[in-house]
């Protein structure tokens, strides 16, 4: 706690007291910090802050507008849901975040971790937060041989014992901070943490090698096709369902959507968390502009694509204008 208040990270949803933190802006970081690094996630949190700075504006915007503005944040069923958790906080809690980990649980998109997280962090809650980084200094810290995820239950339980009955909300953030600048996943920089006159793994001269893993498997690949339809400087782009990869986003079509003289303009790999992708882009130019939805192609960056469909649109983009790219890239 003493090395946090020291050199903790200085993050746009972090208050300095004696300013309180502000729960819809704890919340909102801690959404979109879900499977997402801290450098990625902090334009994002910008952006949402200064269009909606209240969960009453976020619940009052239309959902395709937060969607766009999720685009490239990937997991999309996070932006379906934040939306979500607005409206149910501006209209069954009058605009005010529960304050227990029980209450938070029940709104959308709020699981074990996102609760505990909120309730100490924003309402200085005694709760066990134990995110990847967290994980990984317990870990370390009890040189632990049992893998993840095997090893979580314990984690938890050990992360409980250290967790101090006041102030559990800046014990949480002074684990994920260690973990992130100092106890890193490849070379924890042991000289400079405060925790290793504790540490076992440290002790056992190979820190590193914590927390033990269990072989993953490979990733399976798969294979797809999307079609760039272009019509008087217009693309065609279908909205997919809402349940589902990349449910309710703007994207290409990926069934072919007109008979034409259909041309090979390469391809585009990309990673899913399940899968990996490899999408090839067929375009045609249409003859008319039919039902559906058309975008002008010069303010394709606007739709909200998200990423795998932005890297297809720029391949279909600059083949129009002549420009050659390479035959395959990654997404
Ligand atoms: S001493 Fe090293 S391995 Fe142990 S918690 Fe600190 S940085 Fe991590």
């Amino acid at each position: 706690m003493r090395w946090f208040a020291v050199d903790k990270r200085r993050l746009p949803w972090r208050t300095e007291p004696p300013a309180a933190p502000d729960p819809y802006r704890v919340w909102l970081s801690e959404i979109m910090l879900q499977q997402t690094t801290v450098p990625h996630a902090r334009p994002y949190f910008e952006a949402f802050a200064r269009r909606w700075p209240t969960v009453e504006a976020l619940a009052a915007a239309p959902e395709e507008e937060v969607m766009a503005a999720w685009a490239g944040l990937g997991y999309y069923a996070r932006a379906r849901n934040l939306v979500g958790c607005a409206r149910k906080v501006a209209r069954e809690h009058g605009g005010r975040f529960p304050d227990t980990e029980e209450a938070l649980r029940k709104l959308p998109g709020i699981g074990r971790y996102t609760a505990a997280a909120i309730a100490a962090i924003a309402f200085g809650r005694r709760a066990v937060v134990v995110d990847s980084n967290v994980e990984r200094v317990v870990s370390r810290l009890f040189a632990m041989e049992t893998p993840l995820p095997a090893s979580r239950d314990e984690i938890y339980r050990l992360a409980d014992r250290l967790t101090p009955a006041h102030g559990a909300g800046d014990f949480a953030q002074a684990m994920m901070d260690l973990g992130s600048a100092i106890c890193t996943p490849r070379s924890p920089d042991c000289p400079r943490c405060p925790l290793r006159a504790h540490c076992l793994a440290f002790a056992t001269g190979a820190p590193e090698t914590y927390p033990r893993k269990t072989a993953k498997k490979a990733r399976p690949r798969r294979e797809g096709t999307a079609y760039w339809l272009e019509h008087d400087g217009h693309v065609l782009l279908v909205r997919r369902p809402e349940k589902g990869l990349l449910g309710g986003m703007l994207a290409l079509p990926e069934a072919a959507p007109a008979e034409a003289d259909w041309a090979e303009a390469g391809a585009v790999d990309h990673v899913f968390t399940h899968f990996a992708l490899t999408m090839r882009l067929l375009c045609a130019d249409a003859p008319t502009r039919d039902e559906g939805i058309w975008w002008p192609v010069e303010r394709i960056e606007e739709a909200g694509l998200p990423t795998l469909f932005a890297k297809l649109a720029r391949r279909g983009r600059e083949r129009r204008s002549g420009l050659a790219l390479p035959v395959r890239e990654n997404a």
